[in-house]
């Protein structure tokens, strides 16, 4: 057996641990085993490709080394709530390579410097095919467009910007005219390569698809975020698989189509969960329709009622049946732990506890999922949105713990609203319900929330660890 087929082998084993690694990422009891089989899939590749490519190892060393120190230095620092902006700025990363090696690549190619590839199945001779120039086209454009439109959700996120759509007229224009330099920079390109119009063209591509980036994200904001961050997984995945074609890399190819395919799912989950059509989200700008509000039905209906700590003991004391809904502010208490030994104090004193989850709860995608795995809560105590509202209104309480925007009754019952249409948890339909949160502020979308001042619901104002663990003494006192 010679070199090129022990690779091609070892790319195979790896594409089939991705797979099963991705499937087993689908379940909470097997995600972290999923983790592991990927990884070592990964491993397999890398040291595949190194050993078929026999290169010279210091560059990569130097690389890992630096990665490495950034990587690990970022681990140690990033405090886990900026986690989702870090996720977002990975896949950032992860266009800009490709980006990059579609750019690499071309520069051998026009330059004639070494030769101009080293993939699977070790093509090095007479130069790029027309499959390989349409990749680096494509490899530079959706790498692109993945790095920047990463950086304005990075900003988004890391409240380092406004985020709120930004809509400017002659917006439909300019994208239209960016769509344009595109084609007609990819036609020529492609077409002959060679010339040095085409390099012209090349770099002005460069460009368009890191401007294209940030206006396909700008317009893009507030309770629509969820879909931009899934879609920005998606392009990683398709600029990596791009720049496989790029250097005929068979695992490339095949892990930047997961990646893709998975991001695309993942899309499609996130806009079924906001009730909204992909192009809806794409092109309307968030809640920017004539006449939405963000103050739910014209704001504040009436009194808000707080509650203390102590008066919750005593309603929870009598509960039979108690939700918990997790949301964006759990995450920033980090108040996982306490919530699992408070619905653990709740289930001893005899009451049925569950974990209510919604899909766009948090700042990523599966956020809480991932809080609540960390806290051991039992996978079979998690419910999802729709297998909680149907019986919600035999809940006695519902506890709220930072969440605001996804049970913000205003997009269920005021078609005004900037996130009218979105679905939510009925937390208002339960018996009664406990909101947890520092202040009367909004959440994420802007939008004010009625839930607060409704008959059955208190605010139990403070930070929602500290508030947990008042209640969870009261227990442990009692
Ligand atoms: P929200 O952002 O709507 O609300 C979070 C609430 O948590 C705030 O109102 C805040 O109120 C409260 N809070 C913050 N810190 C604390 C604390 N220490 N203790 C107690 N409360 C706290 O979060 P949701 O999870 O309800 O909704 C998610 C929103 O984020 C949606 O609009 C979604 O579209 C968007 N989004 C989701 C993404 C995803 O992938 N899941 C990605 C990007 C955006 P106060 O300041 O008064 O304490």
């Amino acid at each position: 057996m010679d070199i090129n087929t022990i690779t091609i082998l070892a790319y195979m084993v790896s594409a089939v641990l991705f797979i099963f690694g991705l499937k087993m990422l689908s379940k909470a009891t097997t995600a972290v085993r999923g983790n592991l089989v990927s990884s070592l899939g990964m491993l397999i590749a890398i040291v595949a490709t190194l050993i078929h490519a026999g290169m010279d190892y210091q560059w990569i060393i130097v690389g890992v080394l630096i990665g490495g120190i950034v990587g690990t230095v970022a681990a140690l620092r990033v405090p886990m709530t900026s986690m989702p902006e870090f996720v977002a700025l990975f896949n950032g990363t992860g266009g800009l390579a490709s980006m990059l090696v579609g750019w690499s690549e071309y520069y051998h190619f026009y330059h004639k410097i070494g030769p101009y590839t080293v993939g699977t199945a070790g093509i090095d001779a007479g130069g790029p095919n027309v499959v390989n120039i349409i990749a680096i086209y494509l490899a530079v454009l959706i790498g692109g467009v993945t790095f920047t439109g990463s950086c304005i959700a990075y900003a988004k996120l890391a409240g380092k910007m406004n985020t709120k759509p930004i809509l400017f007229s002659g917006q439909q224009v300019v994208n239209g005219l960016i769509l344009v330099a595109v084609i007609v920079c990819g036609a020529v390109f492609i077409y002959d390569p060679e010339a040095s119009l085409a390099q012209l063209l090349f770099y002005v591509a460069v460009v368009v698809s890191l401007v294209l980036g940030v206006m396909v994200t700008i317009p893009i904001g507030g309770a629509d975020m969820p879909v931009v961050i899934s879609l920005l997984n998606s392009y990683s995945g398709l600029a990596a698989c791009a720049a496989g074609f790029v250097i005929d890399n068979t695992v490339l190819i095949v892990s930047g189509s997961l990646v893709g395919a998975s991001g695309i799912v993942l899309t499609t989950i996130m806009c079924k969960a906001m009730n909204r059509s992909l192009a809806n989200v794409l092109f309307s700008g968030f809640g920017s329709s004539e006449g939405a509000t963000g103050a739910g039905g014209g704001g504040p209906q009436g009194e808000a009622k707080a509650i203390s700590a102590e008066d919750a003991y005593y309603v929870l004391e009598a509960a039979s049946s108690v939700v918990f809904v997790p949301g964006y502010g759990m995450a920033v208490a980090q108040a996982q732990h306490v919530v699992r030994e408070l619905g653990e104090l709740l289930e001893e004193n005899g009451a049925e506890v569950k974990y209510a989850v919604h899909p766009v709860a948090g700042r990523m995608p599966g956020h809480m999922n991932v809080l609540l795995a960390e806290a051991n809560v039992p996978y079979e105590q998690l419910v999802e949105m729709d297998d909680i509202n149907p019986v919600i209104e035999s809940i006695d309480v519902a506890i709220v713990i930072g969440a605001n925007d996804v049970v913000n009754p205003a997009a269920r019952d005021d078609p005004d609203s900037a996130i009218a249409g979105m679905p939510i948890i009925n937390v208002d339909h339960a018996r009664s319900c406990f909101v947890l949160k520092r202040s009367m502020r909004s959440g994420f979308a802007g939008v004010e929330n009625p839930l607060f001042f409704k008959e059955n619901t208190r605010m139990l104002f403070g930070d929602a660890k500290e508030s947990i663990t008042a209640i969870v003494n009261e227990f442990k006192g009692a």
